[in-house]
């Protein structure tokens, strides 16, 4: 059971469901898989009603860290605002970021906790070499707002059947496999 008003507090925050369209998807892979075995980054633009992120556009971003890119990644703060300025003017914004996890799981390290932001999607995209290519896993998360909990949110992508020219499908939660 909850305990007392935390609980209350954990009860009203809204679990938010990111939907990528067969575009961004697409991008994300092609993305994480031309920056292979280094880590790629980027912004996802789009919308966001009620409890639910639509991503309509992954835009790539430079990796700008000056530490070993194959297991960390930066992004200068002046691309975000340059792209936030273009964001508004197409009426989208920035609802999340994503970035790659070569030879990893696609969860949260502790420097992700560390700098996510409230209020946005924080997506990656894991790439393993498997048997025959690069096998993908995309899950994102969120942190609640006011707190340092951050968890898995749910992912929809927009059309299964598209994507079976260029990926396997494993189901509901996004595993992807070169084919
Ligand atoms: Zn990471």
């Amino acid at each position: 059971m909850f305990c007392g008003k935390l609980g209350l507090f954990y009860l009203l925050q809204v679990i938010f469901m990111l939907v990528l369209n067969d575009e961004v998807t697409r991008e994300l892979l092609s993305h994480a898989k031309s920056e292979y075995p280094n880590e790629c980054c980027g912004v996802l633009l789009g919308e966001q009603s009620n409890e639910k992120r639509f991503a309509k556009r992954a835009l790539r971003l430079e990796n700008k860290s000056a530490w070993d890119k194959t297991a960390h990644f930066a992004i200068d703060p002046l691309d975000i605002h340059k792209i936030e300025l273009s964001a508004n003017a197409q009426n989208l914004m920035i609802i999340g970021f994503y970035h790659s996890h070569p030879n990893c799981v696609a969860v949260l390290s502790k420097t992700d906790e560390r700098y996510m932001l409230y209020d946005c999607s924080y997506l990656i995209v894991s790439a393993n070499e498997g048997a025959d290519g690069l096998y993908f896993k995309i899950a994102s998360f969120e942190k609640i707002i006011g707190t340092n909990i951050c968890r898995e949110e749910q992912l929809l992508t927009e059309s299964r059947k598209q994507h079976e020219e260029h990926v396997v499908y494993f189901g509901d939660s996004a595993h992807f496999r070169r084919t």
